[in-house]
């Protein structure tokens, strides 16, 4: 079997959407881009049972070796396709992202965090049906400029350059959608300025904000002391 330590982090990474509370059931879906591909979890099986052999590798050509891959396995095709500053697609239902999506609402800066999918608004996209060639269509206008979307009345996808980046990601839109849902319960919430949130993005750039300590970047005020 091919990739394995690959198809093995991919497990892991399913456990933890579903530790996490973003993913449950047999919902959600997970690629990762290969030399020759992309790899994708199988359709409809729960995460607590699949193992490394269960994963998918599929070709651009939507030809695939082994189980029944994701039934949107077009959209992570296309998604991985037309993107290469990324190399994994994260699909889930998380609750309140999904709340959001419901009602086809985009949400606005209204908090700085909106930042991170790097644009000032994490887009909802139309709706369309599962599964379908019109959903990733959909998904991938959605996308546009950005790391994250919301999918109309259905879920969210979040990408990044490593598992680890786009579960990240996916945690934080689900965190986003709930703070989102909250505030507006008193009321639409104001937005920060588009100048202010070209300084937000540009900061989170600079300081690969959110990817930990041994990422890349400065702080400008904090140096690493010499011993
Ligand atoms: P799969 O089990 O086929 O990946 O489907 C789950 C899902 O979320 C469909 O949108
Ligand atoms: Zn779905």
């Amino acid at each position: 079997m091919q990739n394995r330590e690959l198809r093995e982090q991919m497990v892991a990474t399913c456990r933890r959407m579903n530790e996490s509370g973003i993913n449950q059931g047999t919902a959600g879906n997970l690629s990762v881009r290969t030399e020759s591909g992309f790899l994708i979890t199988p359709s409809s099986m729960p995460y607590d049972t699949m193992t490394a052999e269960d994963i998918v590798e599929m070709d651009f050509d939507g030809t695939y070796v082994g189980r029944r891959p994701s039934s949107e396995w077009r959209f992570h095709r296309d998604i991985l396709k037309a993107r290469d500053d990324i190399n994994v697609v994260l699909h889930c239902h998380s609750v309140y992202a999904t709340t959001l999506a419901c009602h086809h609402k985009t949400i606005p800066s209204f908090h700085y965090m909106t930042g991170v999918a790097g644009g000032t608004t994490i887009r909802c996209s139309r709706y369309a049906t599962f599964g379908t060639q019109a959903l990733s269509d959909a998904a991938l206008e959605a996308l546009e400029g950005r790391l994250a979307c919301l999918l109309g009345q259905h879920g969210q996808i979040s990408l990044g350059k490593t598992l680890d980046a786009a579960l990240w990601l996916a945690i934080e839109v689900e965190t986003l959608s709930r703070m989102y849902v909250q505030a507006l319960a008193l009321g639409e919430p104001p937005v920060l300025p588009d100048e202010e949130m070209e300084r937000v993005i540009a900061q989170m750039k600079r300081m690969s904000y959110g990817l930990g300590p041994e990422a890349e970047g400065s702080n400008d005020i904090a140096r690493p002391r010499k011993a």
